[in-house]
């Protein structure tokens, strides 16, 4: 069985392999793109039903990074979408969007708790963060002006030094290069909005482009 959605995420990060390595080269161990195509193809392959439902291929993309990918990111990445899947199924009424507002603060929450870092420290949370707040309010809902935060938090990024991982050993000469993983965030969003409202943003796309080249 196969899913369109992984399938094209498991495409869409086979495709940015070299670049999130080069990025990771520059600013950490060179692995991020090798573990981001990992997970994404072994959540393709292991998706069961003919047409998931997003929480399930959600389900399978935690699955695989928590179990097969290492780095930071495999369970940073995995929890979070673990978060994301639990909150499309929680029992009660709400949106998808709503939904998936609160799998987000639910991510942040569990990343932070494991990861320890906080915004401002030059992880993926500079990225998680925006688009789970506007300022200090919870996002009543995922949508575009949540995936642009996350765009923008990402770039911002360019002008941190690192508190967290890797990256906190090479101080200011990191200065300039976005964190690799704030970008990769801010990619998986974007396909994840692009799966949730079938609509497709070329100039989002550009902007991730453009970021995930520097
Ligand atoms: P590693 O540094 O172990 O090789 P990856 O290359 O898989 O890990 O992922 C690197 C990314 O992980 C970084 O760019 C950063 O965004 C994120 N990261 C690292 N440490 C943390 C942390 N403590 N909390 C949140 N994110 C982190
Ligand atoms: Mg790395």
């Amino acid at each position: 069985m196969r899913s369109a959605w992984l399938d094209e995420l498991a495409r869409l990060f086979q495709e940015r392999r070299a670049a999130f390595n080069a990025l990771d080269q520059r600013t950490g161990d060179g692995d991020l793109g090798t573990n981001l195509a990992g997970g994404t193809a072994t959540a393709a392959l292991r998706a069961r039903t003919p047409e998931p439902a997003l929480a399930d291929d959600l389900a399978a993309v935690a699955g695989a990074f928590l179990d097969d990918v290492g780095g930071s990111s495999g369970p940073l990445f995995g929890l979070l979408f673990q978060r994301i899947a639990t909150a499309l199924t929680a029992p009660g009424e709400g949106a998808e969007s709503e939904r998936l507002a609160e799998g987000l603060r639910a991510g942040l929450d569990a990343v932070s708790r494991v990861g320890g870092a906080e915004p401002g420290d030059r992880t993926l949370l500079d990225a998680l963060h925006p688009a789970a707040f506007d300022g200090g309010a919870p996002r009543a809902r995922f949508d575009e002006a949540a995936v642009r935060a996350a765009l923008a938090g990402a770039a911002a990024t360019r002008d941190l030094v690192a508190r967290r991982g890797r990256a906190s050993y090479l101080g200011e000469r990191v200065l300039g290069f976005p964190d690799p993983g704030a970008v990769a965030l801010a990619a998986v969003l974007l396909a994840l909005l692009e799966r949730h409202d079938g609509v497709t943003r070329p100039a989002l796309q550009a902007e991730l482009a453009e970021l995930t080249r520097s």
